[in-house]
């Protein structure tokens, strides 16, 4: 049932039941049962429009109706009302839909906006109507729609096989509408979905069922991305639809040209992905009379995984990398220390950061190059200054030009164009007096050619600040255009010729208070006080009568009157067809738009590098090819930033460890302690230690230290060597809530299962706690194994892999396998008390203070002493049961040895028992003692 508040005048009746609120008064008997042209008009659309919202122009308000009014109503908080009895309705007023359209597509809605497409005023009937833009999550270009920083990419996933299969495949396609960016890629199923996880859609098509609901594996990844799924037809998925779509998106024949062959399976969620922008952007299109054609969106590109650091869906949550576990947002995650001076200075910088850090590289080369950009503006400030100042103003050009392909751009963006692609100049003039800049300074030059002509095109035509829309001009220039100039003299003119009007009726009348006026529902006008009314001539026409004046018209001032309105509407005819002009000429020049966007994000981001770089200490990481990892007082970037002085500074080696001593004395003499003990080809490090005292820092620290070397970001160490590194996998405790509906030890043992098959000679491993979901002695056992595993042997060299582990029993591993060593976090104890140090130093760790840290935590003081009390119980018994491997390299240790607990009484009694002394009938009544005493200790 609804509950309908009634309104006794809502701001929206009129408009909707009327099409000219203004002028016409609001019919009141409207028949319960027969719809109206406008209703007709309204059901025609949204039956056209299905699973949108209906955004329906009528007047100065956009109404919904029925389901959409309630819709409408939740989502946005707008009164609901009703048009007539049993018909909801709830509106909002069209100068301030913009906000309205964001609560909506927020909320995962999506919206089609209904305007009235002919002048109110000019119609004959009811006002001619069309959809002009189909609204959804992944297909915003507008400004106000958009988060500036963040991208908004739209999605589309097509399974080759049925849920299940062994080796399946999916494709995937993405694009950014509001830049134009379009890839594909066909993966595993496993791979897709990671992928998906780093492209963090706001929109995933998938191909409807027969059913209409969607697959589990849909509803599942909607879930994991936290975006809406929108299901589309199967024939939208079809190889040959597909191909025909994109071959008339590009106007070609063939698509070898963009490295495709015609039945590429990557191909389907490509065409679909077209499919659905065409139709979602292609009312406007028809209504404004131009094809748009999408022209900003590049051809698909093949997304190829091997040219970046892989970083899964696990790793990409769990290394906070763009946005905090907990809080979701960018601060506290690695992105968030490019903040302040740091940060990047357009919203394209901003944006190409998040793709620079979910996208490491993988080829040595370009990295290095981008290290290059960055050393020379960390060596000379001025250079990263002025190039901030030449790159501070260019606005987010990217966008814009997809608001100019797709016919949405404003006057404001025209302009900001404009000023923005001028900056190009001052870009260029920065990179020529740097060494070693040619490859962008000969970018810059060439797109000097185009875009300063452009630049000199809008500047001389349009104003400094524009109007945010064109429907009164005030746009161009005065002295641009002679047409325009003649019609806007003509206006200005009015004054004047009004005023000498006024004054020649008042005199030739001798009416000294007459006023001669304007109103936009009357017009022009002459106006006479109540008392002076009888004097007007007869030749005076009465137009309106007030409570104290009375109002008329005159021939010659109706003439004038149709002159200075036709004047003021050829006026602004003239400044949007010069306004259109304008845009085709810029969106002629797409090429060149996206060559300076990417220009100045690179050189943006660089320059944030550079800033980072300077003001947070870090150093530019050697790049190698061998699979080592060293760093040399390592810092981990967000704790750094947070703990400043506070934060302990720690080494590590991982592989070929005399790399480090040949390079580190090439800069430095000092060779940590670390380093020095280290077995020289250790690959897997054990880290023990009490729980607050710094592991899962450390060892994020490393993954994180990897991340940024791999982007050309330089590094928060003293001095770092980086092997190139092929993925980062991680298993780390605090993403368990994230996987409803799984156990934890079950998301656990799935993630380590994928580390171990595919973690290979160049990847980087980080694992945190292994074994904790299960008994100890499961646990144990698994992360025992676990690292034997992953410490490879002669012939297949493991993973780099960080090993956090409260099981000091592992520790023996190292005396073992030469490929593992220990390290552990040092604490003090000082009067019962332990202090965490935060310093990593070779060796295990003796115990883990977990009830030291239990007591920090708050814990009762009284369960606190029983805990110790128990512990030195149980590690009498333990310390009697220690396997005696310690001490030889020789063959691993018993696990069965830790088993052997403290006996039970029962057991005591059961050997101090004489069974010669006892009878058949003593001796069945002490073993239903026993049983009684053990159900009684298992709590049965
Ligand atoms: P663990 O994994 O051993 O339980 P964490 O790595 O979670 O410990 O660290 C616990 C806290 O200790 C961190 O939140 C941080 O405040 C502090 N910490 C960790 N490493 C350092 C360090 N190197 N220097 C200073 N403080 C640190």
């Amino acid at each position: 049932m609804l509950t309908m508040q009634a309104m006794a005048s809502p701001p929206t009746s009129a408009a909707a039941a009327g099409e000219k609120p203004a002028n016409k008064p609001v019919k009141k008997a409207v028949k319960a049962k027969q719809d109206t042209p406008a209703m007709r008009q309204y059901k025609h659309f949204k039956q056209q429009h299905p699973g949108c919202v209906l955004f329906f122009r009528m007047g100065d308000f956009y109404e919904m109706f029925y389901e959409d009014a309630v819709l409408a109503h939740k989502a946005m908080g707008i009164t609901l009302t009703q048009r007539t009895e049993g018909v909801p309705m709830a509106g909002v007023p069209y100068h301030s839909v913009e906000g309205y359209l964001r609560k909506m597509i927020q909320a995962g809605h999506r919206v089609a906006v209904c305007e009235q497409v002919e002048d109110a005023a000019q119609a004959k009937g009811v006002v001619k109507r069309d959809v002009t833009r189909v609204i959804t999550p992944g297909t915003l270009t507008d400004e106000s729609l958009l988060e500036e920083g963040a991208e908004n990419p739209l999605a589309a996933i097509v399974y080759h096989h049925q849920e299940g299969s062994e080796g399946a495949q999916a494709s995937l396609a993405w694009v950014e509408l509001s830049t134009g960016a379009f890839n594909v890629a066909t993966l595993d199923e496993a791979q897709a979905e990671d992928e998906l996880a780093r492209i963090a859609p706001s929109e995933l098509l998938y191909c409807d069922t027969a059913t209409g609901d969607a697959p589990m594996r849909i509803e599942h990844l909607k879930q994991q991305l936290g975006c809406s799924a929108t299901g589309r037809p199967s024939w939208q998925f079809r190889i040959d639809e597909a191909t025909d779509t994109l071959k008339a998106q590009y106007g070609v024949k063939q698509l070898s040209g963009f490295g495709f062959a015609d039945d590429d399976p990557a191909l389907t969620a490509a065409g679909a992905i077209l499919q659905y922008l065409t139709e979602t952007q292609r009312s406007g299109e028809e209504v404004s009379g131009t094809p748009k054609r999408l022209a900003h969106l590049r051809p698909p590109k093949r997304f190829a995984r091997h040219e970046h650091l892989v970083i899964d869906q696990t790793s990409m949550r769990s290394l906070e990398i763009d946005r905090t576990l907990r809080t979701g947002q960018t601060e506290g995650a690695l992105i968030g220390v490019f903040t302040g001076p740091s940060a990047p200075a357009t919203a394209m910088g901003k944006r190409l950061l998040r793709q620079w850090l979910c996208y490491p590289l993988s080829d040595r080369g370009a990295i290095e190059q981008r290290q290059s950009v960055v050393q020379a503006m960390v060596d000379d400030s001025r250079f990263r200054r002025e190039l901030r100042d030449a790159i501070d103003p260019v606005q987010d050009i990217e966008r814009i030009a997809a608001r100019l392909a797709v016919g949405r751009a404003t006057p404001r963006d025209l302009v900001a164009l404009g000023r923005s692609v001028a900056q190009a100049r001052a870009v260029q003039d920065v990179l020529a007096d740097r060494p070693n800049q040619s490859a962008y300074h000969d970018r810059a030059v060439e797109l000097l050619k185009v875009l300063e002509p452009l630049a000199q095109t809008i500047t001389d035509a349009c104003i400094e600040s524009p109007p945010a829309h064109l429907r009164e001009g005030g746009l161009i220039a005065d002295g641009h255009d002679a047409e325009l100039d003649e019609a806007r003299s003509l206006q200005r003119d009015s004054h004047a010729w009004l005023a000498q009007y006024q004054a020649r009726l008042a005199e030739e009348h001798d009416l000294p208070h007459i006023k001669v006026g304007y109103n936009k529902v009357f017009g022009y006008y002459i106006e006479l006080s109540a008392a002076n009314k009888d004097k007007a001539p007869d030749s005076w026409s009465r137009k309106q009568t007030l409570k104290n004046a009375e109002r008329f018209i005159t021939q010659d001032l109706k003439e004038f009157e149709g002159k200075v309105l036709s004047a003021e509407s050829r006026a602004v005819a003239r400044e949007q067809a010069l306004f259109a002009e304008l845009c085709e000429q810029a969106a002629n020049e797409m090429g060149s738009l996206h060559g300076f966007a990417h220009l100045v994000s690179e050189l943006d981001v660089l320059g944030a590098f550079a800033e980072r770089s300077t003001r947070a200490r870090y150093v530019k990481p050697a790049i190698v090819d061998e699979p080592i990892l060293q760093i040399e007082a390592g810092r981990h970037p967000v704790l750094d930033e947070l703990l400043g002085d506070q934060f302990v500074p720690n080494d590590l080696v991982l592989g070929a460890g005399d790399l480090l001593l040949e390079k580190g004395n090439e800069s430095d003499d000092q060779q940590s302690a670390t380093s020095n003990q280290h077995p020289p080809s250790a690959s897997l490090a054990l880290i023990t230690g009490p729980n607050m005292a710094g592991k899962s820092t450390y060892i994020r620290q490393a993954a994180l230290i990897t991340l940024l070397a791999h982007t050309g970001c330089f590094v928060p160490a003293d001095s770092a060597i980086v092997g190139l590194t092929d993925r980062i996998f991680t298993r780390v405790g605090a993403n368990d809530e994230l996987h409803a509906g799984q156990s934890t030890f079950m998301v656990e043992m799935t993630e380590t299962a994928n580390i171990c098959h595919h973690a290979t000679e160049r990847s980087l491993v980080i694992l945190d706690e292994i074994g904790r979901g299960t008994s100890t002695l499961d646990g144990l056992s698994l992360a025992w194994a676990i690292a034997e595993h992953l410490a490879g042997n002669e012939n297949k060299p493991g993973p780099r892999t960080l090993f956090a582990t409260h099981y000091h029993e592992i520790t023996t591993l190292a005396e073992r396998l030469p490929s593992v060593t220990n390290l552990s976090v040092t604490v003090r104890e000082w009067q019962d008390e332990i202090v965490f140090l935060h310093r990593i130093a070779p060796g295990a760790a003796d115990r883990s203070y977990g009830i030291h840290v239990a007591k920090i935590a708050g814990l009762p003081d009284a369960v606190v002493t029983r805990a110790n009390q128990l512990l030195a119980d149980l590690a009498v018994s333990h310390e009697s049961a220690k396997p005696k491997a310690a001490t030889t390299a020789a063959p691993p240790p018993q696990l069965s040895l830790f088993t052997e607990y403290m006996p039970h009484p029962v057991m005591e009694k059961l050997s101090a028992t004489d069974l010669n002394a006892l009878s058949p009938i003593q001796a069945f009544d002490l073993i239903r003692q026993w049983r009684d005493e053990l159900n009684e200790d298992n709590g049965s």
